[in-house]
């Protein structure tokens, strides 16, 4: 029979990188599938609809109110805007056009990074807001933050990542600071699975994507002060129209946060623990290849990080991700480290097999680099970003994965 890849003229997708955007973010779980499918076919009062995620978006997160956006970039651009015009329909009619003193966003150099791909301060900017960066990439200190908060400052953005060198501001210090300045704080918590982290620690806004970890269709939860989640939600009247949420997101967001507050969490781990051993055991079958378990707040998953010892296999790591990322079927992994010779395995979208597939896949580069050595030609090392780029910008001509 006919696959449904096959059937689409889709190349088929192992993703262990876990639900990026660029791999169309989670395997959406049966029962949402069901849910969202339902919506699609029945009409109903899109207020109504939010009101409802709104109850949902409360349980889960602890926040005084909520509201469906239409991903986590949507919900950082509505979220911005809303601290630009609180609920003044003329105002909200005018941006990115601000009338009023307050007109600049403040956030930490080393935190402008792409909110999924869109750089963070042309997301401010899209608002009309400025962007003030404050800090250096690598360090940000208390009086870089006291001195930036000026009257003219509507928002300060906080982004919720592990990726960030250790020097910069911690949250705690973060809100603190904007608080004794009466600054709103929002934060992108986009990969954050601890969905009350942010608003305990005193978030005036923050958004969870809800198409990533929680596994709904393409959307995003926006929690925080009752003003500020209206505020955003009358956005769709102005510039948040071009980013609105369809009725499969909303639902497919509230059916996710049901299904993910009834989830058995330790069964899931137990099957991913037992899925890390043999995905190990397969590794150290091969030369130079060597898998330990790592977890983190910014996955719910067991994830299994490869070591490469270049000595040993004879292929670096990069390239070996390269030729994963191009094979069929296609392997992606969190590659955010592979020039330090390592890559991420996120267990949580991997079905039982697919360990053998991703270790016979590395095997046979290795053997060929071995079998070919010096007569192939090496290709050029590329960064990840460069890698993405390479594919995306020949996508419509004879083979843009060469
Ligand atoms: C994925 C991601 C986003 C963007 O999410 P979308 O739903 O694709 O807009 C923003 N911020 C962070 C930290 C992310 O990881």
């Amino acid at each position: 029979m006919q696959s449904f890849y096959d059937r689409f003229g889709l190349r088929k997708v192992i993703n262990a990188r876990g639900p990026a955007t660029v791999l169309g973010a989670s395997r959406v779980k049966d029962g949402i599938r069901q849910d969202i499918y339902d919506m699609l076919g029945l009409s109903v009062e899109m207020w109504e609809l939010q009101r409802r995620a709104n109850e949902a978006i409360v349980k889960l997160t602890g926040a005084e109110a909520g509201v469906a956006a239409g991903c986590t970039a949507a919900g950082m651009a509505i979220s911005i805007a809303a601290t630009l015009t609180g609920d003044d329909m003329g105002k909200i009619k005018e941006l990115p056009i601000i009338r009023g003193p307050k007109h600049k966003v403040v956030i930490q150099k080393g935190h402008v990074i792409g909110i999924g791909d869109t750089p963070a301060n042309q997301l401010i900017r899209l608002t009309g807001a400025e962007p003030v960066e404050i800090g250096e990439a690598l360090d940000c200190a208390s009086y870089h933050l006291e001195a930036a908060l000026t009257p003219d400052v509507a928002a300060a953005v906080y982004v919720m990542m592990d990726v960030f060198p250790p020097n910069l501001l911690p949250f705690d210090k973060f809100v603190e600071i904007c608080k004794s300045k009466g600054v709103p704080v929002i934060v992108d918590a986009a990969y954050d699975t601890d969905f009350r982290h942010s608003i305990a620690k005193g978030a005036d806004l923050v958004v969870h994507s809800g198409q990533k970890w929680l596994g709904g269709a393409t959307s995003a939860l926006v929690a925080g002060r009752k003003d500020l989640v209206h505020a955003c939600f009358l956005q769709e009247l102005g510039i948040g129209r071009p980013m609105k949420v369809g009725k499969e997101g909303v639902l497919g967001l509230i059916s996710a946060i049901e299904h993910w507050l009834a989830r058995d969490e330790e069964a899931i781990i137990r099957q991913q623990e037992a899925f890390a051993e043999r995905f190990i055991a397969a590794m150290a079958e091969v030369p130079g290849l060597t898998g330990s378990i790592k977890r983190t707040r910014f996955s719910p998953s067991v994830r299994v990080v490869m070591e490469i010892d270049e000595e040993q296999t004879g292929v670096p790591a990069w390239e070996i991700n390269m030729k994963l990322g191009t094979g069929d079927p296609v392997i992606k992994m969190d590659d955010y480290a592979v020039y330090h010779g390592k890559m991420e395995f996120d267990l949580s979208f991997l079905d039982d097999g697919d360990e053998r597939t991703i270790i016979k896949a590395i095997a046979s580069i290795v053997e060929e680099k071995k079998k070919n050595g010096g007569a192939v030609r090496q290709p050029e090392p590329m960064n990840r970003l460069d890698l993405q780029y390479h594919t995306l910008r020949r996508w419509l001509d004879d083979n843009p994965r060469a």
